[in-house]
């Protein structure tokens, strides 16, 4: 094991500091500032690398995802018309495989998360996102990219980073599951019923809750994938079982230790008809999403993509409580900031 740091004025507590200069030059910060520059760089580097194309997307348009369950979207007024900021980039991914069958992109997604989620130790308000999309892929094709991708990440930046891990007190042994072994599996319906035996009441419907990720996290000694989301509870581009009624061809990453969900991804729909009865069934108006469905009328490629949490994955690498202490200008629900 190693030594931790001494306690860290401004960056220890359940906020972050008011004074951007404390969080700025603060020692935590930049070591983990400098683990997230690295985990960057070796993602670029494995999917650059395995052919992905990466995209510069959009931080505004006329329509952005809606399946942020539970938060707003911000509008911005561009030229008398109302645009979004991005709350994700998957229209826009979808879109992207018209000029590359594989893509991805690094950027910003701002979604103002309820106010009760400044204590989650997971949400922000503005936070970053590794978005990956491959034209043709079944899900079982993007998961093992995933999969991949991790293990690259975790292994360069464990490689490169012994100094900055012994800083935080991070004893990265606690890799050795993800490094040497294949991923966890289990099916919603088989995670509903293992939070039931353990006494959390999730709902079969729903979204695993805030506290059945922890619980369910805190059991694994490695990452585990969850599949097969119930239809109610994503948004109308996760693709929906020809088999199974009802049931999506989704996933969620969860970390272990606790640390909870790094990524979710799908199988997308790409079936203009099958798109806009999702969008009705999901509360959407179609008529809003004129350029998108344009586009998916005269075609666009089946594909399967995910993305993964910058602030969340940096949480995880580096140990920390938070993922605000994962950001050089952090967000917190409600709590106004640089
Ligand atoms: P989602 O499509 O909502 O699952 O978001 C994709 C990924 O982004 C999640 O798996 C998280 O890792 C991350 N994420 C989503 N919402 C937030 C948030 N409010 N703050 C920080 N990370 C988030
Ligand atoms: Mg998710």
């Amino acid at each position: 094991m190693t030594t931790t740091m001494p306690p860290n004025p401004g960056t220890q507590g359940l906020l972050p500091p008011a004074d951007p200069r404390l969080h700025l030059t603060s020692p935590t910060t930049t070591t983990v500032l400098r683990i997230q520059q690295r985990m960057l760089a070796a993602a670029r580097e494995y999917l650059t690398g395995a052919g992905f194309a990466e995209m510069l997307p959009p931080i505004i348009g006329p329509v952005t995802d809606p399946g942020i369950r539970g938060s707003k979207q911000v509008e911005v007024d561009y030229y008398g018309h109302k645009y979004k900021l991005m709350t994700s980039a998957i229209l826009y991914k979808q879109a992207s495989l018209l000029a590359f069958d594989k893509i991805f992109c690094i950027a910003p997604n701002v979604r103002l998360e309820p106010l009760e989620t400044a204590s989650t130790s997971r949400h922000l308000a503005e936070f970053h996102q590794i978005d990956v999309e491959m034209a043709g892929a079944s899900r079982e094709q993007i998961t093992q990219v995933l999969e991949e991708l991790v293990r690259h990440i975790v292994r360069r930046v464990v490689t490169e980073s012994p100094a900055e891990f012994e800083q935080l007190g991070r004893d990265t042994s606690a890799f050795t599951a993800l490094l040497t072994q294949a991923f966890g599996h289990r099916t919603h319906a088989q995670a509903v019923a293992e939070l039931r035996e353990l006494g959390h009441p999730q709902s079969e419907d729903a979204e695993i809750d805030w506290t059945g990720e922890a619980l369910l996290s805190g059991r694994s000694p490695q990452p585990f994938f969850i599949t097969d989301y119930p239809k109610g509870s994503r948004g109308f581009y996760d693709r929906e079982s020809a088999t199974e009624p009802g049931v999506l061809r989704n996933f969620d990453l969860l970390a272990p230790d606790g640390y909870g969900e790094l990524c979710s991804g799908s199988e997308r729909e790409f079936d203009y008809t099958r798109i806009v009865t999702r969008m009705r069934e999901t509360g959407e108006n179609p008529a809003k999403y004129g350029w998108y469905l344009q586009l998916v009328r005269e075609g666009i490629p089946a594909s399967a993509g995910f993305g993964i949490g910058v602030e969340r994955f940096t949480r995880y690498l580096a140990g920390l409580d938070s993922a605000w202490q994962a950001n050089a200008f952090p967000k917190l629900p409600g709590v106004v900031s640089p």
